[in-house]
């Protein structure tokens, strides 16, 4: 079987491995020039399965409205948003119950684990190198209003069986050396002890080099501009590349084109509840006299992440809401220096810092959208992947490909259909 698949970012690369290690003709159309040039491309580089809770949880409507008005707030809603912001805001509203927030952290959860699993199948398989590092994620508590939260948190991933341990300051700073200058501010941490770390930009490209060896065709410059169909069927794939307009076709398509998923489905009437949701990087080259972490961390006061990727640390953070605009806020970029420079000090260069924003394709539950469309017979997703594109990925792509097969997948997760 020919598989169209359109995007190659994180979703769009492992699903064609998994798919052409299945015995399919696999084509890859992206309108860069490399792939993962978009939200794959500087990410908080975590690996983090010790973080199934989705940003809609019970608690997140009072901390949002207590941000509100905040310059330098983790999460920004900005005004006036159109009616795409409200709709995604009012479903974000309905996740947000105690029954709901259940049902999709185990969704998550069972999701990161089994992608956990796939991610190692695959890396030793392929022997592919991304600055891996398998040292857990280590999440900072600096407040005791955060500490409590996440012994809730720690509670939870016992019973799901993913594996935590709770921590005392003294106890972050043996795992973590370079933490010891701020051992008297923390309150306490937590070790996701199965989490990892590496370059998602170097994973996709690693990979997609991998795929072209078993025979997976790439098209670059391709902007894919329209979805063909007729009698519930895609017809073809209608795009541009280097000004030519041209078709594509094959017998099955899957859409892993990120945050803009939603504008190629919405003119034949499928509504992905996908919302780009913005955030931001700092990569900077490390200094080699002073401390730098080599296990990822989570501040869970400030909502910010790092991981140290060869000779370099990437900081990321900050959600906004605010249409696709990838403009660099330089007020976002400085909070992300001045957290280097509070818990790092000395440790990153800040003449050379690289800046990067990029939009999460964000639902209002954060389980991504897997499967088959309601609309159309032969078309697929494998897209909405919010905060945990580069966690989930492995897992989805699996799962997308045991869906496309007819396969039954080997986890329990909410299918686009059924
Ligand atoms: C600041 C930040 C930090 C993050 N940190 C983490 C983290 O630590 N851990 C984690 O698990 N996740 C993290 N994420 C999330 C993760 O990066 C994303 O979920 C993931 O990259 C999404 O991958 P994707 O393949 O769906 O989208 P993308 O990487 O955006 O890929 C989509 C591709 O589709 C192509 N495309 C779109 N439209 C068209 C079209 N019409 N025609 C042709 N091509 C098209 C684009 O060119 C692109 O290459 C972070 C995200 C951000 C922004």
């Amino acid at each position: 079987m020919h598989i169209l698949i359109i995007g190659a970012g994180l979703a769009g690369v492992t699903a064609a491995w998994y798919l052409r290690a299945a015995g399919h003709e696999v084509t890859v159309a992206d309108r860069n020039a490399a792939p993962a040039l978009e939200t794959s491309f500087a990410n908080g580089g975590q690996i983090s399965i010790s973080h199934p809770e989705p940003w809609a949880n019970p608690g997140a409507p009072l901390t949002v409205l207590k941000w509100l008005g905040r310059k330098d707030a983790p999460l920004l809603f900005r005004w006036p948003a159109e009616a795409a912001r409200i709709h995604w805001g009012l479903q974000f509203l309905r996740e947000c119950l105690p029954g709901r927030t259940r049902r999709n952290t185990e969704a998550i959860a069972r999701l990161a684990a089994y992608s956990g699993e796939q991610l190692r199948a695959l890396r030793e398989a392929t022997d592919i190198h991304y600055h891996s590092l398998s040292r857990g994620v280590l999440h900072l508590y600096f407040a005791h209003e955060n500490f409590r939260h996440g012994e809730a948190q720690h509670r939870v991933l016992r019973t799901l069986g993913i594996p935590s341990r709770m921590l005392s300051p003294a106890e972050c700073v043996a795992i973590e050396p370079s933490l010891a200058h701020v051992q008297a501010r923390l309150v306490g941490g937590m070790l996701g002890e199965d989490d990892e770390s590496g370059d998602a930009h170097r994973f996709v490209a690693e990979l997609a080099e991998r795929c072209r060896e078993t025979g997976v065709t790439f098209l670059f410059d391709t902007t894919v501009e329209r979805i063909a169909h007729a009698d519930g069927r895609v017809t073809a794939v209608e795009c541009r590349r280097a000004g030519e307009a041209s078709s594509l076709r094959a017998d099955r398509y899957v859409i892993a084109a990120g945050s803009y998923s939603p504008l190629l489905t919405r003119p034949f009437g499928e509504r992905l509840p996908i919302y780009p949701v913005k955030g931001y990087s700092a990569t900077f080259t490390l200094n080699d006299d002073a401390p730098a972490p080599t296990v990822s961390l989570t501040d869970e006061s400030r909502r910010i992440v790092a991981s140290r990727l060869g000779r370099q640390l990437r900081v990321a953070g900050t959600a906004e809401l605010n249409g696709y605009d990838t403009t660099i806020d330089p007020a976002r970029c400085t909070a992300l220096l001045r957290w280097a420079d509070d818990i790092f000090p000395g440790a990153c260069n800040a003449a050379d810092p690289h800046y990067w924003a990029g939009l999460r394709p964000t639902t209002p539950s954060n389980v991504p959208v897997i499967g088959q469309s309601a609309r159309l017979e032969n078309l697929y997703y494998n897209t909405g992947h919010g905060t945990l594109g580069w966690t989930l990925a492995a897992g989805s792509a699996r799962t997308l490909a045991d869906v496309v097969d007819g396969r039954t997948p080997e986890i329990d997760i909410p299918l686009t259909r059924a």
